[in-house]
């Protein structure tokens, strides 16, 4: 996951740094031509062999020269002025290596100012120029644009302004976008263990799946059935995604690979009433858990948005999980908003994490709901399942990595 985002993170903070080691070493070079400038300026004014009346005009393009030469063209002081040439005054006379120390040998002036500069200072100025680089990474790493806002809003707080040294500078950038994620992903409760203990064992527990059609629905309904079956739990699927007719063949068929009952009714029947005959079943037969299969809809079909609220309304889940793609870019915070909007979720499931390089999409949804990530889905097999851990989430960021 964020395959790139390393890197390039990296190579940000570098550009970052160097940049506000450059604004020091500016700064530095201006310091020295200053202080040329004033042993110069108000006397006698000699360079070499030559001798000038205090011109102050002169000077302010001499020093304009200078500053040009040194900081554009990143030459040497001395390499603009011959080091033994006096800048004389009447009372003392000073070579500008007397002034500015003996140059460096074949160092350029940066480099030789390089290693003493310990601490940088990133300005907001320098922060503000990276800041549109790093926006693009995290957007092409499927972070949905608010959330990029967000986290460089952070950084920015974080590292603008503080003198850090500049060996510290990666590390600090690193742990403030640490910090940021670990703020935004809200912990994750354990499904199986609220369906184990939940209060009234005589009543199943009800999860109900939303989310728009192929991004793993109704795969991720079996893996999670299957996880039920694991912990010596019972659960009986229903076949709500009455919209499609091969759905329903579909969720019958993992029923029986997994030696599950499904409860169905016909294609076109009403998907609420397949919920409510679920539930009957389950508590007729002392069945831990009903999980709801609904027609993969898209935000954009009211009749259908306004369906899933009458499922939710007449079955009453104690769970609603919205299903996602990790792949899905932006597109998926309209989606989950959407569900979210119409029958307040509780939790997400990410499917399809083994193909997705980013990473991104957990953050964009987890930031947007303020819900937690429940479960990951890693592969179409029905073992590819695997809860959400935000500890691990942010070690697989793979920033603590040299
Ligand atoms: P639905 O329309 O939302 O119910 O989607 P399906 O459950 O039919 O899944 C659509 C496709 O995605 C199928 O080919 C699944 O095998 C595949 N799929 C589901 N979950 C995952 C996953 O976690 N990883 C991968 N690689 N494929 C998945």
């Amino acid at each position: 996951m964020f395959g790139k985002l390393k890197n390039k993170l990296k190579n940000w903070t570098k550009s970052l740094t160097k940049k506000a080691e450059e604004s020091e070493e500016k700064k530095e070079v201006v310091e020295k031509l200053e202080q040329i400038k004033e042993i110069a300026t108000p006397k006698k004014f000699n360079v070499g062999t030559q001798s000038f009346e205090p011109d102050l005009e002169k000077i302010k393009d001499i020093e304009k020269e200078l500053k040009e030469k040194v900081i554009e063209e990143k030459k040497t002081v001395t390499e603009v002025i011959e080091p033994e040439k006096k800048l004389e005054n009447k009372e003392e006379s000073k070579t500008v290596t007397e002034i500015i120390g003996k140059p460096k040998e074949k160092k350029s002036f940066f480099g030789s100012l390089k290693s003493k500069i310990r601490k940088v200072k990133i300005s907001e100025k320098d922060f503000d120029v990276y800041a549109d680089e790093l926006d693009l990474l995290l957007l092409e790493n499927n972070v949905a644009l608010e959330v990029t806002e967000k986290i460089i809003k952070r950084l920015k707080e974080e590292i603008v302004g503080k003198e850090l040294l500049k060996k510290e500078v990666e590390g600090e950038i690193k742990d403030a976008f640490k910090e940021i994620i670990d703020e935004i992903l809200v912990e994750p409760f354990n499904l199986i263990e609220k369906i184990k203990n939940r209060e009234d064992k005589s009543e199943p527990y009800i999860v109900l799946f939303c989310g728009i059609n192929g991004t793993g629905k109704t795969t991720t309904i079996a893996k999670i059935a299957r996880q039920i079956k694991e912990n010596k739990l019972s659960c009986v699927l229903a076949a709500g995604d009455t919209f499609r007719a091969a759905s329903i063949e579909q969720i019958k068929k993992h029923g029986e690979k997994l030696g599950i009952n499904v409860v169905a009714h016909e294609y076109n029947s009403d998907p609420a009433s397949v919920g409510f005959d679920a539930i009957k079943y389950a508590k007729k037969n002392k069945i831990d858990a009903v999980l709801i299969d609904t027609a993969g809809r898209m935000y954009t079909e009211k009749n259908l948005m306004n369906q899933i609220e009458k499922i939710a309304k007449v079955t009453k889940p104690n769970t609603k999980i919205f299903v996602g793609e990790s792949l899905t870019g932006n597109d998926i915070i309209e989606q989950v908003k959407s569900f979210d909007w119409a029958i307040k979720i509780d939790g997400i499931i990410l499917s399809k994490a083994d193909i997705d390089e980013k990473g991104g999409t957990a953050l964009s949804v987890g930031y947007v709901t303020k819900k937690p990530i429940l479960y990951l889905g890693t592969g179409q097999e029905y073992d590819k399942i695997e809860p959400f851990d935000k500890k691990k989430f942010i070690e697989k960021l793979g920033l603590d990595e040299e």
